[in-house]
Parts: structure tokens; sequence; C-alpha cells
């Protein structure tokens, strides 16, 4: 086995059952995704519209691409139905945007709304209260074409193992909001947070699915 299948196994190991892995891919090239391929990864992130578009284009067609970076209002068509599952949906000007393309092309597109919790690291996302506010108000309900299937967020940078409890902690109580405001809510179970160096701690406040890059393929260029 080379290096990335090696990898991969070593951090598939350490998952519960139920835990879906999504291999974090970019910046890397198309030979490594290519070796998490064989070794039977079928989930892939990527956080660039140019970069997700070619390795679309040169890989098997039964993997399943995951959009985690910002997206741009003016790429949203090069990603709705590339994309298995968008998410970085951190506006509800963006979540419309995708609604119409999806419609227009009469395909759903599955997304995560990105929330925002943590210190610093990312200036995207919804705020915890907002979030709230669109599902409390069921602005869900104007989407003709976009399934949420549930949230995504990241913990705070930083070797404070309590705050990122903590982060985690807020992200998985907000699901748990969420559904108590929208009990009729179908398919909203995903929790996506954990990262290479978190993830242990992710998963222990609830995270289904992770999002691992260099663990997998080492760091990137
Ligand atoms: C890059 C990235 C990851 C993976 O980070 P690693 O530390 O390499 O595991 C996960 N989520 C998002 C949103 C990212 O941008």
């Amino acid at each position: 086995m080379g290096r990335i299948a090696d990898n991969l196994a070593a951090v598939r190991a350490t998952l519960p059952a139920g835990v879906g892995l999504v291999a974090v891919s970019k910046f890397h090239p198309i030979e490594a995704l290519a070796e998490a391929y064989a070794a039977g990864q079928r989930a892939f992130g990527e956080s660039r519209v140019q970069e997700l578009t070619v390795k679309v284009d040169a890989l098997p067609t039964d993997i399943r691409w995951h959009f985690i970076g910002h997206l741009q209002t003016n790429k949203v068509k090069q990603v709705v139905g590339r994309a298995t599952l968008i998410e970085s949906v951190d506006s509800e000007r963006l979540l419309s945007l995708i609604d119409r393309e999806a419609a227009a092309r009469g395909v759903v597109q599955r997304v995560l709304m990105q929330v925002h919790v943590a210190a610093e690291e990312t200036k995207f996302g919804f705020l915890p209260d907002e979030l709230l506010d669109y599902f409390r108000a069921r602005r869900f309900e104007h989407l003709q074409a976009t399934h949420i299937c549930g949230i995504m967020g990241m913990a705070s940078n930083t070797d404070d193992e309590d705050r990122v409890r903590a982060d985690f902690q807020a992200i998985a109580d907000l699901h748990n909001q969420i559904l108590r405001l929208c009990p009729d809510l179908r398919g909203f179970d995903t929790i996506s947070m954990g990262m290479s160096h978190d993830y242990p701690l992710a998963i222990a406040a609830g995270s289904n699915l992770v999002r691992i890059g260099t663990a997998i393929f080492g760091q990137r260029q």
C-alpha cells in the first residue's frame, strides 16, 4: 500500500460506525486522489471551484464531491449539480441562488448551512442566532430544489481543548435546537465538524461527518 492508502486506513480505524469521512483533497494533485480512490475512498472535499471542475472531469463518476469552501455567488452555476453536497452555504442570498440554479436544471441540490462559532478562523457562516431565526421563520419553505441536510462548522483554531470542545458542543446544540423548532424537517441529520487536528473531539460532541485532509494526504503545497 502507498502512504495515502496507509493514512486512510489509519484514519478510518479511528472512526466509529455512523461517522462519514470526507477526504479533503484541496491543493493535492489528481494522482493523490486516485490513490485514495483505489483504497476505496469515494467522498472528497474541495474548496475552490476551478479545482473542483478539473478534478470532477479527470476522476471516476462515482465520486461524491463535497464543496467546503466559500462559494462566490458568480460561481454557483459551476457547482450546482457537480457537488453532491455543498457544505458551506453561508448566506441566504447564496442559498437562493443555489436554489434557483438547481430548479432551472431540474436537480435537487443537497446543502449544509455553515455556522460560525469559532473565535477567528473564518469570517464566513451564519451566526447561531441568524440560523435559529431562519428556521424559526421557516424561510426554508420557499426553497424549491434545495434540500438542507444539516449544518457544518469549525472550532476555534487553538490548543485550548476546552474551547474546542465548547465550540463543537455549540454546533451540535444548534443542530438540536433547530430540530426542536422544526420537528417536521426531513433529513436534517448531518453534523459536519472535525478536521485532522480536532476530529476526535468533534465526534465526541456528536459529529457524524468529518472533513480530513492533512492526516490523509500530508501537508498542502
Ligand atoms: C481544509 C479544510 C479541512 C481539512 O483540514 P485538515 O486540517 O487538512 O484536515 C476541513 N474543512 C474545511 C472547511 C477546510 O477548508
